[in-house]
């Protein structure tokens, strides 16, 4: 069978990176976090102190970026790809709610995305990838054959992302969690570069109501069916 591009897009707390990393393993193709990529470029600027009271130095961000480098690296033991800064894994530090505050800020400004774009580009140059995120199937691989757009109520993923922190050990409200997450969505799809948006041809699921299993199975037959039909 062909290889092909599979692009996850969809809000916040959907789920999207655990399907996505799932649907990778079964079809043995390269999974792709960008979110990862766009929260690693925000815990740089708040640990080179280019974040204070809410304001971005986003002047100084730019002249950095050639600066910076975002790699990722498969963790056998983690069983996950983790994200590295300048060779230094964050993949723990990327995930706190402080970074979630100040992602969508930062993913707003175009010279970013322009860079993390063309990294993205290159990492599907020879297909057979799953790459989740808000513009995959828009603007990165607009010409993906396989394009899914998840939703789930707000108080779904709100409920979901809570639990996750707290079993990381975060010291979190679900009030606060809520709240990150609807100024996220509205952030990220109001935004003048790259909005989230449905691409043309996209099939939304809504996984309010789907387990963990039930997704993927139906994202690998729609896979496996449209590798089959590019034969
Ligand atoms: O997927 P995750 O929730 O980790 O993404 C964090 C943030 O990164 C999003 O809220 C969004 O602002 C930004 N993002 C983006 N484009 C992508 C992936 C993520 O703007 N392709």
């Amino acid at each position: 069978m062909k290889k092909i591009i599979i692009a996850i897009d969809g809000y916040s707390s959907t789920g999207k990176s655990t399907i996505a990393k799932a649907l990778a393993n079964r079809l043995n193709y390269i999974y792709v976090d960008t979110g990862a990529m766009y929260r690693a470029i925000t815990y740089y600027a708040l640990e080179k102190g280019l974040i204070k009271d809410n304001e971005i130095d986003k002047k100084t961000l730019i002249s950095e970026l050639p600066q910076i480098k975002i790699s990722f690296s498969y963790n056998e033991l983690s069983q996950i790809s983790e994200v590295y800064l300048n060779d230094i894994n964050i993949e723990k530090q990327i995930r706190t709610l402080e970074v979630s505050n100040y992602v969508s800020q930062i993913s707003a400004i175009s010279e970013v995305r322009k860079k993390l774009v063309e990294q993205q580009q290159n990492m599907g140059k020879y297909k057979g990838i799953v790459m989740d995120g808000r513009d995959i199937g828009t603007v990165v691989f607009p010409e993906a054959e396989l394009k899914i757009f998840m939703t789930a109520t707000t108080e779904v993923r709100a409920q979901r992302r809570y639990e996750e922190l707290k079993n990381r050990g975060d010291d979190v409200s679900y009030n606060q969690v809520f709240g990150n997450i609807v100024k996220r969505d509205e952030m990220d799809s109001t935004r003048d570069v790259s909005p989230l948006v449905k691409a043309k041809k996209a099939i939304e699921i809504d996984n309010s109501n789907l387990s963990l299993d039930e997704q993927i199975q139906k994202i690998y037959e729609l896979a496996k069916k449209t590798a089959k039909k590019k034969v």
